[in-house]
């Protein structure tokens, strides 16, 4: 193999290297270039400023293992079969990593992989591997790796992964292009930061996001029922008791300081990881050819609507930061409005790689976008499908939806059923469902056609076929 191709013009141009750099739980919102106002990122800036910055990336599930499964495979989740957290990935089935490392790519995966492991659940596709267990540990991190050995590193579970990824580029053969996944444990809860970022922000306060004290009124009753409060915080997670004698809105405010403070401070160290890969790259003079990727697995609430988690298809939960630098395609500072979804990731890469998939995927590769065209044909609505029902630790209800330019359509399938319409452009904030309003009824309708649609399209059965309930009855 070479590392050189041939591209439309004739001209030889040599197949990218890919790094991927995919946080845990970091919402955009927690990121300068998406207009953060609670933190400063500048070396994810960086990326943004040289590269693109998609303004519409959303999962199409939004727990951990779901959309990793979705992001190696290109599938939704019935296919990938990764629908919950408990449902372990077969690791058999084709990966983009491995479809890369077939056609000559040096692959690397360092950090959270969060799919499961031993036998079918380790993962394949890469001449190196190096994860956490399960969620892992910020502090002093054991390392799972091929053959089942374990290690033990001594540090911070953020600085070790940027090591090991480092340490790898450093050491690959530098005739063939590689794919680095580095991918953080960081920001994911128990929130626990660097040492070196213990005190930061201790100084003041860090602004409230508008919808904290949110009471759900105008939402169906999972906004409700949902155990993701403030309130619902443990002593682990603030890593104290509250004081004795607040008021409710004191204990409010208290907790949500002391968890945005260690979620910011965990990401602090992200940043600097990120910088430090991005300096990496210019001094081994890799920045040209290398495709260099900034995301997360989903978003968070970060205090909004009261919560903290994901879960949910509002849309802070729904929405990844997609950060994408790459010279020789991409503008800087350009961005994308475009719906993209983690499903068109694998996709992505492996029309960068000039690799055909080698098995059925579910995406779109976004290359057209990053080249500044987007065709006349781009979707304009994704489909969105949350499996755990009730699942005891965070009490959110399973639930489907659609989510266009300007709208957006839930329902909560199980028994009894219910559905949130929102316009997103009168109410970014998603505080009052139109679902009802008889002044809406048509955008319902049209919605709800489309809904099983995208549902066809992907192949997913409807649940509430599952329940007997026809799909053209009237709700
Ligand atoms: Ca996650």
């Amino acid at each position: 193999m070479t590392s050189a191709g041939i591209d439309s013009g004739g001209a030889r141009s040599p197949r990218p290297n890919i790094v991927f750099m995919m946080a845990d739980d970091h919402a955009s919102h927690a990121i300068g270039s998406y207009g953060s106002a609670i933190n400063e990122t500048p070396a994810i800036d960086r990326l943004a400023r040289e590269g693109m910055r998609f303004d519409a990336c959303f999962c199409t599930n939004a727990i951990c293992s779901p959309s990793r499964a979705a992001i190696l495979t290109g599938t939704y989740n019935h296919v990938n079969g990764v629908t919950t957290l408990d449902t372990h990935f077969d690791a058999r089935q084709p990966t983009f990593p491995g479809m890369l490392r077939d056609a000559g790519y040096q692959t690397a995966l360092i950090g959270k992989w969060h799919l499961g492991h031993g036998g079918i659940h380790d993962p394949t596709g890469f001449d190196y591997w190096t994860v956490l267990p399960d969620q892992g540990e910020y502090h002093d991190p054991m390392f799972l790796e091929a053959g089942g050995r374990t290690v033990v590193r001594e540090g911070y579970a953020t600085d070790l992964i940027t090591d090991l990824a480092l340490d790898w580029i450093k050491a690959r053969d530098p005739g063939r292009p590689f794919l680095a996944m580095i991918q953080h444990k960081a920001p994911h809860r128990s929130w626990e930061p660097a040492a070196r970022h213990a005190t930061l922000f201790d100084d003041g306060e860090i602004p409230e996001p508008a919808t904290l004290r949110d009471d759900y009124v105008g939402r169906a009753t999972p906004a409700v029922e949902a155990r993701m409060r403030m309130r619902d915080l443990s002593e682990e997670d603030l890593k104290g008791l509250v004081p004795p004698g607040l008021t409710e809105d004191e204990d409010l405010r208290w907790r949500y300081q002391r968890f945005i403070k260690d979620y910011l401070r965990c990401v602090a160290a992200l940043d600097e990881s990120v910088g430090r890969v991005l300096d990496f790259l210019d001094q081994m003079t890799l920045a040209a050819d290398t495709v260099v990727v900034y995301t997360s697995d989903q978003g968070f609430f970060l205090g909004d609507h009261g919560w903290y988690d994901k879960r949910f298809m509002y849309e802070e939960s729904l929405r990844m930061p997609l950060l994408v630098r790459y010279p020789r395609e991409v503008q800087a500072g350009s961005t994308s409005d475009a719906i993209v979804l983690n499903v068109d990731f694998a996709q992505t890469f492996l029309d960068l790689a000039g690799v055909e998939p080698t098995r059925p995927m579910q995406g779109r590769s976004l290359r057209p976008l990053l080249n500044g065209e987007r065709p006349a044909d781009w979707r304009t609505s994704m489909y969105y499908r949350y499996w755990m029902h009730l699942d005891p630790s965070h009490g959110v209800r399973a639930h489907r939806g659609v989510r266009t330019t300007r709208h957006k359509l839930v329902h909560y399938y199980d028994p009894p059923q219910e559905w949130e319409l929102f316009d997103l452009q009168e109410d970014p904030f998603e505080m009052r469902s139109l679902d009802g309003d008889r002044a809406h009824a048509a955008a319902f309708a049209e919605l709800r056609v489309a809904l099983d649609r995208l549902s066809d399209e992907v192949g997913d059965i409807s649940p509430t076929a599952d329940l007997g309930t026809p799909r053209d009855a009237s709700r």
